[in-house]
């Protein structure tokens, strides 16, 4: 039995249960860009917790208007009736959106945002009298959530093999290219004609059977693959071309994760569809959003005004107390302008991040914006020792990191300051000079 049998009654997610309850990592307060331990060690958080805490932990602002909502209305259904909270988000949010992108559907997580859009883009095609266009793709390496829909698109085999039939789908090919773009900073040179796969899918299935692409403008959790230049412009044209719809999940690279809104704006690619999650609330209260294009969403309220036009919604889409936390989150990435901040911290990350490419065991190295990812190579016969390690030594010298497989991937708060990017690159300098 495990010494800490107290903590089997709770299944971790995307997590080795019986390896981490021998030896538990707990966090048990958090405050700005850090994290502090049970035994009350302070910890720097590279990875915004997951990706999402995108200013900073503790945000006070963010706690008073969740305390004050709970005292004024702690729910209200958002179907046939409603409260004014999800009008006054949604209103705000589109004023930080690109052109079109004018309509918000509220869901509770990324994967709820991704099933959402991809039941979005089939519904779409229907209801415009194109019901034969199911076909789905996504890509290789891609992740979008863990909904039948998400892991149906998705690329990551560890997350599709236990699960039998999937939706229907196929997949263009991942884009990381390490003949070619290894160590390249920011965007890779090489590798727009990967986008033309899609020409051969359509040729393949036939363009009046497919109904959207999906893809993550930046992979994050297959660790951050960034798309080679002119690489989602191609896809762009091609989807417009064959009037399929186009699908940004930007769960991760969304609210100021490269340095712009989103980045549809990094890109200068609008998609019809945008999935977004995490950094909508800053992590406080789960939330998700899917925006769509004029086009997409005006489809759906051409026929009778008296009938539901998308059957499809969560009892909290829109919880008050999501929407509250979401509207003073807004309040904090406007007033710190913490949408752009990431542009003038970018080339600083990028520049340490790529000082480390000369270390032991270091295979690969990719960033873009506030998002990156160190490749090692893996231990002969032990696929994911290495970065496991770099995850346990960090965390003692007080660092958190996030480890997936080999790859170790930073997302720091968009907050972050020179003195936060010293000390966490002194000590994944002192990491990985002394990984076995
Ligand atoms: N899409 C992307 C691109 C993600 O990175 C994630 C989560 N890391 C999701 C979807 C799923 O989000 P959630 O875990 O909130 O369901």
């Amino acid at each position: 039995m495990s010494p800490h049998s107290d903590l089997n009654a709770f299944w971790m997610p995307f997590t080795a249960n019986r390896q981490f309850k021998s030896a538990p990592r707990l966090l048990e307060r958090a405050e700005g860009m850090f994290y502090w331990d049970a035994e009350g060690k302070e910890i720097l958080d590279s990875t915004a917790g997951l990706w999402c805490v995108n200013a900073g932990h503790g945000r006070s602002e963010i706690s008073d208007a969740i305390t004050a909502q709970t005292r004024r209305m702690d729910f209200a259904p958002t179907f046939q009736m409603g409260h004014s909270l999800p009008f006054l988000f949604a209103d705000r949010l589109i004023k930080h959106t690109s052109k079109g992108l004018n309509h918000v559907f509220f869901t509770n997580s990324g994967s709820e945002s991704a099933d959402t859009a991809l039941k979005m883009a089939l519904a779409y095609h229907f209801v415009r009298g194109e019901p034969q266009r199911t076909l789905l793709i996504g890509r290789e390496k891609a992740y979008h959530g863990v909904g039948f829909g998400g892991i149906s698109v998705g690329g990551l085999p560890n997350n599709r093999r236990a699960f039998g039939n999937l939706l229907t789908v196929d997949h263009l090919p991942h884009t990381l290219d390490q003949e070619r773009n290894r160590f390249s900073q920011g965007l890779p040179l090489y590798g727009v004609e990967k986008a033309d796969a899609l020409e051969e899918l359509i040729h393949k299935h036939g363009a009046e059977h497919i109904a959207a692409v999906i893809v993550e403008p930046v992979a994050g959790s297959a660790g951050v693959i960034v798309p080679p230049a002119g690489y989602l412009q191609r896809l762009r044209d091609t989807c417009t071309e064959h009037g399929i719809l186009l699908i940004f999940d930007e769960v991760i690279t969304g609210f100021g994760r490269l340095g712009t809104p989103f980045a549809a704006d990094y890109f200068g690619v609008t998609p019809d569809i945008m999935t977004t999650a995490k950094g909508l609330t800053n992590a406080a209260v789960p939330m998700g959003a899917v925006f769509s294009s004029d086009t997409v969403h005006d489809a759906f309220m051409s026929g009778p005004t008296e009938q539901i036009e998308f059957f499809h919604g969560y009892t909290y889409s829109g919880h008050p107390l999501a929407c509250a936390a979401g509207l003073a989150a807004l309040d904090i990435y406007e007033k710190e302008d913490l949408l752009h901040r990431g542009s003038l911290i970018a080339p600083s990350f990028a520049e340490m991040i790529h000082s480390l490419r000369d270390l032991p065991h270091v295979a690969d190295i990719r960033n873009l914006g506030l998002m990156a990812a160190i490749e090692l190579e893996p231990k002969v016969g032990e696929p994911g020792a290495r970065g496991y390690e770099v995850l346990l030594k960090s965390l003692e010298l007080g660092l958190l990191v996030r480890a997936t497989g080999d790859t170790i991937a930073l997302s720091p708060p968009l907050i972050i300051e020179m003195s936060h990017l010293d000390r966490l690159f002194q000590t994944l300098r002192e990491v990985l000079r002394t990984i076995s």
